[in-house]
């Protein structure tokens, strides 16, 4: 089976439709459980959390305050 999420324009709600694996998507409107014809098509995000990957504290500039000698250990 595949689900296709849709969307209604009209009362905001979301729902999804469940096909054979061998259907296409419905090519034409799908009515929202409220009977809407206004809906589209919504692709359900996978592979969008990425991103945020950055390496911490691989090369942090020093210098500045805050380290040895920049007046917390007080050997300055
Ligand atoms: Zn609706």
């Amino acid at each position: 089976m595949a689900r296709y999420d849709y969307r209604c324009r009209v009362c905001d709600s979301s729902f999804e439709v469940r096909r054979g694996i061998t259907e296409d998507a419905p090519a034409s409107a799908v009515p929202c459980p409220a009977g809407h014809t206004e809906t589209s098509r919504v692709f359900s995000a996978v592979a969008v959390s990425r991103g945020s990957s950055a390496p911490v504290g691989a090369s942090v500039p020093m210098g500045g305050g805050g380290g040895c000698c920049g007046g917390a250990c007080g050997c300055g």
